[in-house]
């Protein structure tokens, strides 16, 4: 299967080529050729099958043309060596947990597979690949933890300093070997345009071989459909897959984007619903067809803090930049840090139920969405320890277990490079330090 541009000024490439390019040469973002449907009997059975099982059918959809099968299931069952199971929150809502990898949020999956997929292209051969990752939190320990020791790579993940919580700092700045952290003195749009100039720099281009493991890489976005086939089936076991609205806490948009992948292969989806914290560029284009972007601002939900999703293009891309029809297969909402505070404490002391920051925005949504005889479903993209400090604040100190995965990061010691914001500072220290 071949990748085109979202820009469509230069020629397709295939999928190793948009998995160790991850940009366009035209800046814009890689899209597969065709979007290949599964078949009805897939869905009639789906209930049967587990979540690797289900993953790995949607991943020959994408895949199946340029990877042996054999290769493929051991690429999927090896990323996915945890659940993303249903849990029911209160009538007719369930939430998705995604956080049950290594890093316990849902970029695992695509930071597992990614690292899975370009050492399986590398194999065999002496090519060095740096791959550069902007985060605002989360990313950066998933793509770092995912690529952990894989041979021929060399991870550097740029993070805006102070606007990461200490636990997610740990997980990425920790590891030590092929991971380098890089502080940088500014916000997270900083991060993301330091590494998109990056792929576009001649001198660096020609001298060094660059990748992006942020959700602009295929290889990281696609395989975030895989659980949203998972939550179809979880619900069909239980007789509940008809009229399903699925909730998506968003920042850069992969998340949600995947979703409409998935819709757009069969899974039935009614409707999707965009959650934004205050960065509610996308919340407005939907609103009025204007998609203005502009500088994040902090927010508890630190991770979807993004000005200007990058994935954006592509949804526009999938709807030949319709405002109506996208405006009809997604609903946006928006909330304050104030409403994100409430809404946790309400869920944690009405249901018993723990969000996190950024499940809270989707389930908000949801809760005020939902219609009658509909099923809803958010994604509870991380877990709420990976936020232990603001989710204490909420709903009081001590009520937060720190998951034994986490506490093994927090003995770790820091070991990062400060920088600033200056591309010039970022291009001289790769072509001083990457291979
Ligand atoms: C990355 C992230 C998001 C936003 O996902 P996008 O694909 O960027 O929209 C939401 N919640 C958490 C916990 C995240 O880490």
């Amino acid at each position: 299967m071949q990748y085109y541009s979202t820009n469509k000024s230069v020629p397709k490439v295939s999928l190793k080529e948009a998995v160790t390019k991850g940009l366009a040469d035209d800046k814009g973002l890689f899209m597969p050729e065709r979007i290949n449907p599964l078949p009805a009997s897939f869905f009639e059975k789906i209930n049967q099958l587990s979540f690797q099982e289900i993953a790995f059918e949607v991943a020959k959809a994408f895949f199946g043309e340029d990877i042996p099968e054999a290769d493929l299931k051991e690429l999927v069952f090896d990323t996915l060596q945890f659940d993303c199971p249903v849990v029911p929150v209160q009538d007719n809502i369930y939430s998705l947990e995604l956080f049950h990898g290594p890093t316990l949020a849902f970029k695992d999956v695509g930071g597992r597979f990614m690292a899975r997929l370009l050492s399986y292209f590398l194999k065999g051969n002496s090519e060095h690949v740096n791959v550069l990752v902007a985060t605002s939190g989360d990313t950066g320990s998933a793509v770092a933890n995912g690529f952990l020791g894989v041979e021929g790579i060399h991870v550097y993940v740029l993070y805006p300093k102070g606007l990461v919580s200490e636990i997610q700092e740990k997980q990425f700045t920790t590891l030590g070997q092929n991971i380098t952290a890089i502080e940088i003195a500014g916000t997270f749009d900083d991060c993301q345009r330091l590494v998109k100039t990056a792929f576009l720099d001649e001198e660096l281009k020609s001298n060094l071989t660059l990748t992006s493991a942020n959700s602009i890489n295929v290889a990281r976005f696609l395989p975030q459909a895989f659980y949203y086939f998972n939550a179809y089936a979880r619900l069909k076991e239980k007789g509940l897959q008809d009229e399903l609205v699925i909730a998506v806490p968003s920042g850069n948009f992969g998340n949600l984007t995947a979703g409409l992948f998935a819709q757009k292969m069969g899974l039935p989806v009614k409707r999707f619903i965009a959650a934004n914290n205050e960065n509610d560029i996308v919340y407005k284009y939907l609103q009025t067809g204007k998609y203005e972007p502009r500088a994040s601002v902090a927010t508890i939900a630190n991770a979807m803090d993004v000005g200007d999703p990058s994935n954006f293009a592509r949804i526009l891309d999938l709807y030949d930049h319709s405002h109506e029809v996208i405006s009809s297969v997604m609903k946006g909402f928006r909330y304050s840090d104030d409403e994100i505070r409430e809404v946790l404490f309400n869920v944690f002391t009405e249901k018993q139920y723990l969000l996190d920051p950024h499940g809270a925005c989707a389930y908000k949504a949801l809760a005020t969405d939902l219609a009658e005889g509909e099923v809803g479903v958010f994604l509870e993209t991380a877990h709420p320890a990976k936020f232990t400090e603001t989710v204490e604040s909420i709903i009081g100190k001590g009520n937060v277990a720190l998951p034994e995965k986490l506490a093994e990061f927090m003995k770790g010691e820091k070991l990062s490079v400060p920088m600033d914001k200056e591309f010039e500072t970022f291009k001289k220290f790769l072509l001083q330090e990457a291979k």
